[in-house]
């Protein structure tokens, strides 16, 4: 039965979206648009940036971090700064806290990152983010979605918002039997779209395969907010057999980067903010292949600008347009948190990135889930949860192939579990180190 809520959402929902979603919405939409009109969309892509850029130094000579700053000699002469920077300067980065939310970013570890940003964010984002979707045919009009993310619903089975087009489930409690149950919810209903952390939308998919409810009507997974791992997308696209759409985004709102229609590189939204990939000596990589951290200047933030920001998540170059689609904008692939949180300490000290342990393929049907442990140095325990078809000969051969392609400096040991371990958030991490750096 629909809640009063849910009665003003439906109503809410035949007014026209750019009335719903507010102002930055409308703003979005436009910038859309009149890039979609013009035949030199490099030239406007260019110009668009200079002027924000320039606004957003305008505004952050304001505060009392920047005052100092030399903007005329381009941003890539600028300073970065940091989480570390942000929290020990909290006031000084402030033009003003009018219309502005303070938000938090949920660090799972160390002091959290807290900051003011517009309270309009949320129309601009949400355009940009549906027009991500809108790639794999997503419909802002018409299409709901499944979603798996940061509900924690207590004893109800679904929660409805009728404004949004979701229902949210519980991904606090995702056994077999809730996991038909949400199979059976979205087969019946003909839901288009599952929304998802990508560890949920892969266990959902897993046990969609176990149990040979392969959800027909599905067209995609949207899955962000967490590492993607190739293990996920083999799993739901080449075992499934439907797209698991991705992007790359965080709560400090600076870089938003979704990947194509047939493209599965991360392409930057140059509307969005202004993103560059730096080596370690702070230079920016214009080579592909080569590897830096990810730095953002947001265009969204007007009450605590951040100007190159580095974000600590990694990623590879692919080039400032995309070789593949032609997208305009910085475009990347295999993102990766922190380096320390993906490194296995090896007997002698030595690392290895749980990047270089790709699985074979097949091994992902005997397996609903896994996760690596590191307690001790040399020694990496594999938590899997088995499927039906998961035997002893499969586990030995897991343990070989791993311990062949690492050499003898590291063991490996295989545990059979029911559950992984999640951080408080829900979010789920490949490898969970134990050993301090
Ligand atoms: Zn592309």
């Amino acid at each position: 039965m629909l809640q009063a809520a849910n009665i003003i959402g439906s109503l809410v929902r035949s007014l026209p979206d750019s009335w719903v979603f507010s102002k930055s919405f409308r703003y979005a939409k436009r910038i859309s648009e009149s890039f979609e009109s013009v035949l030199d969309k490099k030239d406007y892509v260019c110009s668009y940036q200079e002027k924000i850029l320039k606004d957003i130094f305008t505004l952050a000579t304001k505060t009392i971090y920047y005052r100092e700053y030399n903007f005329e000699l381009g941003i890539e002469t600028l300073p970065f700064i940091q989480k570390e920077t942000i929290v020990s300067n909290f006031n000084d980065f402030i033009i003003t806290t009018n219309k502005a939310d303070l938000v938090s970013t949920g660090g799972t570890s160390g002091k959290p990152l807290v900051f003011y940003i517009d309270k309009l964010r949320k129309g601009f984002e949400w355009y940009w983010m549906t027009s991500n979707w809108s790639n794999v045919d997503f419909d802002l009009h018409k299409s709901y979605r499944a979603v798996l993310r940061n509900h924690n619903l207590e004893n109800k089975l679904y929660k409805r918002n009728s404004l949004l087009k979701e229902i949210q489930f519980n991904n606090f409690c995702l056994s077999d039997e809730y996991l038909d149950y949400i199979i059976n919810f979205i087969a019946i209903n003909k839901i288009p779209y599952v929304h998802a952390y990508p560890s949920a939308a892969c266990q959902l998919a897993h046990r969609a395969l176990q149990s040979g409810r392969v959800l027909p009507d599905l067209k995609s997974f949207l899955c962000g907010s967490e590492t993607i791992y190739k293990h996920q997308k083999d799993t739901i696209q080449n075992l499934l057999g439907k797209r698991m759409y991705t992007w790359y985004g965080h709560s400090e709102k600076l870089i938003l980067a979704g990947e194509g229609r047939k493209c599965e590189y991360y392409h930057h939204n140059p509307f969005y903010g202004f993103a560059e990939l730096v080596n370690q000596h702070g230079d920016v990589i214009r080579n592909p292949g080569e590897i830096g951290e990810l730095v953002g200047t947001g265009f969204i933030n007007t009450k605590m600008p951040f100007i190159r920001y580095k974000t600590g998540d990694f990623a590879e170059f692919v080039g400032n347009e995309c070789p593949v689609c032609g997208h305009i904008g910085l475009t990347f692939k295999n993102v990766r948190g922190r380096w320390s949180g993906e490194r296995i300490i090896k007997n002698n000290g030595d690392y290895v990135t749980t990047t270089s342990l790709n699985l074979h393929n097949d091994i992902y049907k005997h397996i609903n889930g896994f996760q690596y442990v590191q307690n001790v140095k040399g020694i990496v325990e594999i938590r899997v949860i088995p499927a039906d078809s998961w035997n002893l000969e499969i586990a030995n051969r897991l343990v070989s192939d791993l311990e062949a392609k690492v050499g003898h400096e590291l063991k490996f040991i295989c545990k059979e579990v029911t559950e992984l371990e999640f951080a408080k958030n829900r979010k789920y991490k490949l490898l969970v180190q134990n050993i301090e750096e």
